[in-house]
């Protein structure tokens, strides 16, 4: 049995009450018939509520975008995995660029992160990638093997067997620029021949993910190779017809 398909939208920091209750129904609804392939979105902390009310008892499941490395205290405008497990979240989205760029996160905080949300059940959903200095300059390789590295060696390689990996080369992301299927399958093998050293069975059922600049007029080539089992999808989750599209086409 090959891997199953799966699609995550990442929503960032976008939408209101009234325009996710569309969005959120029109999602429902056109992905009733997907067949071996799960999809989710991840929405920002204050509509978590609202996605799990609409889309509880459905076919997509809803997680968030960050999650805090504590399980509780004195830590303001953290949110913990805990929390999100409260909401129903089956997803939550670790080491995205724009944390590790934007907001300083590094790899071992990212690391536990990872590490929060497993203890909590919660399916950490972990990006990796490089900038487009780091490819031009031949680092793509190990800048991902470090990121890999950083969870493997704190919250141990047994862990991978319940998370799901996103391959975002940070180029990509928002850009228009899309890496080319060839471009992601070689990252997409090297994670796995990667996490493979340690153990192959779970290099081989782990879920890796293609994220930058995924439409629905791209998604298909990318998700025919043999490494890429779906795609973490930002912009293009903001409309519906489009995310059903790429949600579609990772039916295999
Ligand atoms: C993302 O933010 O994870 C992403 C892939 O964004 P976009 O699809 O807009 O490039």
């Amino acid at each position: 049995m090959g891997r199953a398909g799966f699609v995550a939208g990442n929503w960032k920091m976008h939408g209101s009450l009234a325009r996710n209750q569309e969005l959120l129904e029109a999602v429902v609804s056109g992905t009733r018939s997907l067949q071996n392939v799960s999809c989710a979105v991840c929405v920002p902390y204050p509509y978590i509520v609202q996605a799990q009310s609409v889309l509880e008892g459905s076919h997509v499941a809803w997680g968030g975008q960050n999650v805090s490395q504590y399980h509780h205290g004195a830590y303001t405008g953290e949110v913990s995995a805990d929390m999100l497990t409260d909401l129903g979240c089956r997803y939550v989205i670790v080491g995205h660029s724009e944390r590790r760029i934007l907001f300083g996160e590094e790899n071992r905080v990212v690391a536990e992160k990872f590490r929060a949300a497993q203890e909590c059940s919660i399916t950490p959903i972990l990006c990796v990638g490089e900038t487009l200095a780091q490819r031009e300059s031949g680092e793509a390789e190990q800048v991902i093997a470090t990121q890999l590295d950083a969870v493997i060696d704190l919250a141990g390689i047994e862990t991978l067997r319940h998370s799901v990996i996103a391959y975002e080369p940070v180029w990509a992301i928002g850009t228009g620029k899309t890496a080319t299927p060839q471009q992601a399958q070689d990252v997409h093998e090297f994670i796995r021949s990667r996490i493979a050293v340690h153990n192959s069975r779970i290099a081989g059922d782990i879920q890796i993910l293609y994220g930058g600049s995924v439409k629905a007029d791209n998604a298909r080539e990318l998700f025919a190779m043999p490494d890429i089992d779906g795609g973490l999808i930002g912009g293009a989750s903001l409309v519906a017809e489009e995310f059903i599209s790429i949600c579609l086409a990772a039916q295999n």
